[in-house]
């Protein structure tokens, strides 16, 4: 059994962006010559989640507008009170969401479904460059 931990930096736009990352994940498994074991993915900031989804464009509008119904971005929040940020829905949407996903893998390959994709989401306001952390445990 062996932890080898990998980042990649991405960059997102503002507004519940929805980004796969699936394919930078499998590339990191692969690289690394693990065989079976879990990938636990995670998005270090408390306005981003990491979650699955099937990545298509229905879904896209979907799942943003589930979450605008969830956590309106257009109400007071009383985190705008401490840091005039904006974002007050931004970090609830994230608490909710979660930071991290962990997703099995055999054989060098991610145990995904063939319609499931892994996304890093964005809530913030603003643009961010996010950095995302890999880390494997298996062998
Ligand atoms: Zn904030």
């Amino acid at each position: 059994m062996d932890v080898k931990t990998f980042s990649f930096t991405i960059n997102t736009n503002a507004g519940t962006d929805i980004i796969d990352i699936t394919q930078e994940v499998q590339k990191i498994l692969t690289d690394s010559g693990f065989i079976e074991g879990s990938v636990l993915i995670f998005v270090p900031g408390s306005t981003a989640g990491i979650t699955t989804i099937e990545y298509e464009p229905g879904l896209l509008k979907d799942y943003p507008d589930f979450w605008e119904k969830l956590v309106p971005s257009n109400k007071p929040y009383e985190h705008d009170n401490t840091w005039h940020d904006g974002n007050g829905y931004s970090h609830v949407r994230a608490a909710l969401q979660g930071a991290s996903f962990t997703v099995p893998f055999s054989g060098g390959r991610l145990l995904l479904g063939t319609w499931q994709q892994i996304i890093l989401l964005d809530f913030d306001n603003k643009s961010r460059t996010r950095k995302v952390i890999v880390q494997l445990t298996g062998k």
